[in-house]
Order: structure tokens, then C-alpha cells, then sequence
């Protein structure tokens, strides 16, 4: 912004060469206020579809805000021009399906019960409608030049990146690591599903934790004083995140995909489940996010909402 003032003053060309380059390659990010974070929802919030509410996303803010890969049954839920246009899904949670096969892992290993991790992905993809539905993704950066097809799958995808890089932190063993990676790298394989490929910087402003039936896209172009400027935001929807694990813990435990000790129920299973996805999306938060602003949005059913100031990550 500085820089800009002296431009006007003098007139001098080489300096909007410095200001162009500038802004390409060292775009800063900016730390949304309340204000900015009510502009971005009211442009970017749309209705969860009941259909598709089970299908999920990262919480990476790279997220085009209309997925280019056919791996999406979510439907355009534009009913009016009071609500944006997607293809992506609403519920979004660290590292999308590939964070919840890490959560079911941790959970069992920090609690102390059984888990099958063959029954747990089969019983997951009946869930969510098939393995084509699977939610992951990597990130241009992740992807050597020419060499696509020997990344690993997911291998941009920032919480499985952690996850790989400090197994411990997240209460998971390298074994049940590799069998997830495993798992990946069969869907990247079979081409029944395309990975989802982010592109560009991490530029996200805040956190976002989402309840009730909208969802929120994570671009948005801000208006400030030096011009409009790309932001992002870090999106958890809490209530999408519960009830799909109220039905997965139903799901598992039919399967036999976990066993739980005599006495424990669906319940307790639901508790220590959503016990160990709030250390796993602070784990990820606190080293991804550090010093962002966490804001708690609550939707009413017709798209109003609150939204309250939660304090720094
Ligand atoms: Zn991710």
C-alpha cells in the first residue's frame, strides 16, 4: 500500500514493475475481521444439499470454488442470486476422508479398542456412496514437473502431511499410516475417481467453525485500500462433521468394523470419536494456522447467521 502512494507521487514506471512483481509472488495474507469474515459468508454461503451432505472436503482454503473434476455429485444449489454457485461439498473436515480414516484409527489406539481397518474404509464408502465419492486431495506443489503420476496420492493434502511427519501427535502407528496411503494409492490407481489438485498459495485469513445447513466456499476477493486481494478461509462444519459420525458410528459398529469393550456403546463411541477430531483439527491448526482468528458461525435455516469471535489459534 505504501508503495503504491509513492507511485502516484512520481510517476515512476519501475515501480509498478516492483508493485506487479510484488503482488504476484509475495501476496500477503490477510488476518480477516468479523466484518470481512460477514462480506465473505454473505457472497459465499449456500445450502447444504441432503442428498450429498455426507460427501467431504478438506479444510484448505485452496479450494476452487467450483470443483473441475467430475468427482462430485453435489449439485448446484443456487435457488436465487442471495446464494453462491458449487459443486463443493459442504462438509469439510482435515484432510476430508482420508482425516477420517486417520480419526477412527487414533481414536481406537488412544481408547483402547479393536478397529479393522479393511472393515472401517468399506463400511466408510457405503456411507458416503461409493469409492468414487471418497474425499482427498494434493496440491500442485506435491506434483513433480512431468512426473505427475508418481506423487503420492494426497501427498499435498497439508493435516496428511503432518500426520506423516509426526505420527505421534495424532495417536497413530506408521503401519495404520501406510495402510491409509495404501488405500489412496489404489483410488489414484483404478481411475474411478480424479485427486483433486489445489492450486496456489495458502492465503487463508481465519477459521471458520460452521453450524446448521449452509455451507461456505473458501476463495473470496476482498477490497482493501491497495486494491482487491485474494483471500481464503480454513472451513470446519461442525454439525455436518457430527452427524455424519453419529451415522458412521452406527455403520461401524454394525460392521463389526469396530469392537468396542462390553458395556460401551454407540455412544461412547460417538463421544471419544469427537474427542480425538478436536485434538486432530487443533493438532493441524496449531501448526498450520498459528495466530489465525477462529470464529464459531451459527446458520439459521434460511441462511441468516451469527457469527462470535472464539479467540487465536
Ligand atoms: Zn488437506
Amino acid at each position: 500500500m505504501f508503495i503504491i502512494i509513492n507511485v502516484s507521487v512520481t510517476k515512476n514506471y519501475a515501480w509498478i514493475t516492483i508493485i506487479l512483481i510484488y503482488n504476484v509472488f509475495y501476496m500477503k495474507k490477510i488476518i480477516l475481521s468479523v466484518e470481512q469474515v460477514r462480506e465473505l459468508i454473505i457472497k459465499n454461503r449456500y445450502r447444504v444439499d441432503d442428498m450429498t451432505k455426507f460427501l467431504s472436503r478438506c479444510i484448505d482454503g485452496r479450494y476452487q470454488n467450483k470443483l473441475k473434476t467430475q468427482n462430485s455429485k453435489v449439485k448446484t444449489t443456487t435457488q436465487n442470486s442471495k446464494t453462491a454457485e458449487t459443486n463443493l461439498p459442504a462438509l469439510a473436515f482435515p484432510g476430508g476422508d482420508v482425516g477420517e480414516m486417520a480419526l477412527i484409527m487414533a481414536t481406537a489406539n488412544s481408547y483402547g479398542f479393536e478397529v479393522d481397518g479393511e472393515k472401517v474404509y468399506k463400511t466408510l464408502n457405503e456411507v458416503i456412496g461409493g469409492e468414487e465419492n471418497f474425499g482427498f486431495h494434493t496440491d500442485r506443489h506435491a506434483m513433480p514437473a512431468g512426473r505427475q503420476g508418481d506423487a503420492k496420492a494426497a501427498s499435498g493434502c497439508g493435516h496428511w502431511k503432518q500426520i506423516n511427519l509426526d505420527p505421534k501427535a495424532y495417536s497413530l502407528e506408521k503401519a495404520q499410516i501406510d495402510f491409509i496411503q495404501k488405500k489412496l494409492n489404489g483410488l489414484k490407481k483404478n481411475k474411478k475417481i480424479d485427486e483433486i489438485i489445489l492450486e496456489g498459495e495458502h492465503l487463508e485469513g481465519a477459521i471458520l467453525l460452521v453450524r446448521g445447513n449452509w455451507g461456505i466456499l473458501p476463495r473470496y476477493k476482498i477490497e482493501t485500500d491497495g486494491g482487491s486481494q485474494e483471500t481464503q478461509v480454513f472451513i470446519y462444519h461442525q454439525s455436518l462433521v457430527d452427524e455424519r459420525h453419529q451415522t458412521l458410528c452406527s455403520a461401524w459398529l454394525r460392521q463389526k468394523a469396530v469392537k468396542l469393550y462390553n458395556g460401551c456403546d454407540q455412544d461412547y463411541l460417538y463421544e471419544a470419536l469427537s474427542e480425538m477430531a478436536e485434538n486432530h483439527l487443533m493438532e493441524t491448526a496449531k501448526r498450520l494456522a498459528k495466530g489465525l482468528p477462529i470464529y464459531a458461525i451459527v446458520f439459521e435455516d434460511d441462511g441468516e447467521f451469527e457469527i462470535k469471535e472464539m479467540g487465536t489459534v
